[in-house]
């Protein structure tokens, strides 16, 4: 058993769950069949078979952790939590068009601070019931965003998105660049959050707007997104308009190295790819997303073999349509061995450390979550194995990655504070959300049917 140093007053743990499976994710992979953590002020200080945990540290909150599994929270390194409010408003259509026919039009009228706070509060309760502590997030009025994690008590990276044309909360980059400075200081105190830089691509934003961002984000030594590579469409209009692919293009305009989280990476060429692990660059993988929108499917394992960092994430709701990332798992798995037509590709242990500590590392928080190790912040989830698609237990990786499920998800931590306890919420008051959400769905619509209205008007007056 791993101990925590002699002088740190920790032989009294505040909870120990014991007696569980134990899925450590550590750089040995250990696993335990009767495992316990033990857990004081808010990080983990031993981790191992329970009698020799219980031997050196008693708590007051003990946890029985039988027909359980334990393991560290997920981490979603991709998403835009507030457009759970956008779930099912516009699917099944190319990329393009979803983005400027659909969303961008009712993002316009409909991203308002109350209705962040709202999606905000839905996405929360979504993450935290499917096992999810930390998450990478792009949005606007990521203030209001933040207000709502504070509360919840997850832990994230928040960002305001940069964009070329008049956006919620900025009418120009440079007042979103001047707000992502001032929540920079803002939270740079706080435990749980962390402020970042985002420019939304490079089809939306011009190349000063990213020279900005990567120095800004340089300067607090911030992690810094963007969407990349995403479809096929963006890498020809990129090769057509300075003539080299997204990726090189990024190279070129000094913004690609190590801090830079590449959201999407579908449409690499060789040179690309090679160029992403030279600088240092890291990847979101988001395989439900692509595949929805057919955008294609990022070289994940190619990326894997050249050491690129590389971190699961969900993209927005509005193009996944949730934020359940046992799902998002298992499709990564899938998607790999079909499209190499080789089952052994993204095997279950590589998929789940995708899933946990490979997006730590993307995020720069590697040193305190990802794993159960002692020393690092307590960020973990108890899964319910009393079920029947739980059983037999032959192999851990495969039951979590192929087998388990979000609502398997029995109780989640993060700093060692429960947000979840037995499938109840602690943080996150579901009283009347879905209702709120159902009644700003229905302003959505009557908006739209207004909008087609118009339309159909215009179009009768022309003719
Ligand atoms: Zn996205």
């Amino acid at each position: 058993m791993e101990k925590f140093p002699e002088d740190t007053p920790a032989l009294h743990a505040d909870l120990i769950i014991h007696d569980a499976y134990v899925v450590t994710m550590d750089q040995k992979y250990r696993l335990f069949e009767k495992g316990a953590v033990a857990v004081a002020n808010g990080i983990i200080v031993a981790v191992g078979n329970t009698r020799d945990v219980l031997e050196r540290y008693g708590a007051a909150r003990m946890i029985d952790g039988r027909k359980m599994l334990l393991m560290p929270g997920l981490v979603n390194t991709h998403t835009h939590s507030p457009m759970t409010i956008f779930r099912g408003y516009a699917d099944d259509i190319p990329l393009k068009q979803w983005l400027y026919d659909h969303i961008f039009p009712v993002e316009s009228a409909f991203v308002l601070p109350e209705n962040v706070r709202l999606g905000t509060k839905l996405a929360l309760a979504e993450m935290i019931r499917s096992g999810t502590t930390t998450f990478n997030d792009m949005y606007y009025h990521s203030d209001e965003v933040a207000g709502v994690v504070d509360k919840a008590g997850m832990r994230a990276v928040l960002t305001e998105g940069l964009i070329d044309f008049p956006v919620p909360n900025s009418p120009t980059p440079a007042d979103a660049l001047r707000f992502s400075e001032e929540m920079i200081q803002a939270y740079r105190p706080h435990p749980l959050i962390t402020v970042g830089v985002s420019v939304h691509s490079v089809y939306s934003a011009s190349s000063l707007v990213y020279q900005q961002a990567f120095e800004l984000a340089g300067k607090y030594g911030v992690p810094f997104n963007t969407h990349l590579a995403e479809t096929r469409w963006e890498f020809d209009l990129i090769m057509d308009r300075y003539g080299v692919t997204p990726a090189r293009y990024l190279d070129d305009i000094g913004v690609l190295g190590k801090g830079l989280i590449l959201a999407h990476a579908v449409h690499l060429t060789d040179s690309d790819m090679e160029l992403v692990a030279l600088r240092g660059a890291g990847v979101a993988h988001n395989p439900q997303c692509n595949m929805k929108l057919a955008s294609g499917v990022a070289p994940i394992p190619r990326l894997l073999e050249l050491g690129v960092t590389v971190g699961l994430g969900t993209d927005g709701v509005a193009s996944n349509n949730d934020l359940d990332m046992f799902d998002e798992m298992r499709s990564c798995a899938f998607s790999h061995k079909i499209t190499q037509m080789d089952p052994t590709v993204m095997d279950a242990r590589t998929v789940l450390e995708v899933a946990t500590i490979g997006g730590a590392r993307l995020l720069g928080m590697d040193a305190q979550i990802g794993s159960l190790e002692p020393g690092k912040r307590a960020d973990m989830i108890l899964l319910d194995l009393n079920r029947p698609h739980a059983h037999p237990v032959y192999n851990l990786y495969s039951l979590i990655v192929y087998s388990l499920r979000g609502s398997d998800v029995h109780s989640v931590y993060v700093d060692g504070k429960p947000l979840m306890v037995n499938r109840e919420l602690l943080t996150v008051d579901e009283a009347d959300l879905f209702e709120q959400v159902e009644a700003l769905a229905r302003d959505i619509s009557s908006h739209r049917e207004e909008l087609t209205a118009k339309k159909i008007g215009q179009a009768g007056v022309s003719r």
